[in-house]
């Protein structure tokens, strides 16, 4: 998955940096029908980075309705799930 660079900060704290997900739609895990239409949004942290404190890079995580009445999957996630945790 690629991802844009939204916004950085710098500050005594640290370095914060916002990425936000470069596509816009996804293919539903149950169906494959191809969706955009956001569910809900939540800031993750991102995990596993190559560099440590004092960088913390969050990123605007998007949920997915998927519209196929008959579909059992309601909502889906980004493909990247494992990349990050919430964050608040
Ligand atoms: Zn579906």
């Amino acid at each position: 998955m690629d991802f844009e660079l939204a916004e950085v900060t710098v500050n005594p704290l640290g370095i914060r940096v916002l990425v936000l997900e470069c596509v816009q739609v996804q293919g539903c895990p149950d169906c494959g029908t191809v969706t955009g239409r956001v569910h809900s949004r939540r800031m993750m942290a991102v995990r596993d980075l190559p560099f440590g404190a004092p960088w913390l890079v969050r990123w605007d995580k998007r949920r997915l309705f998927c519209d196929v009445r008959r579909c059992p999957r309601r909502t889906l996630s980004s493909a990247a799930r494992r990349w990050g945790r919430d964050s608040g």
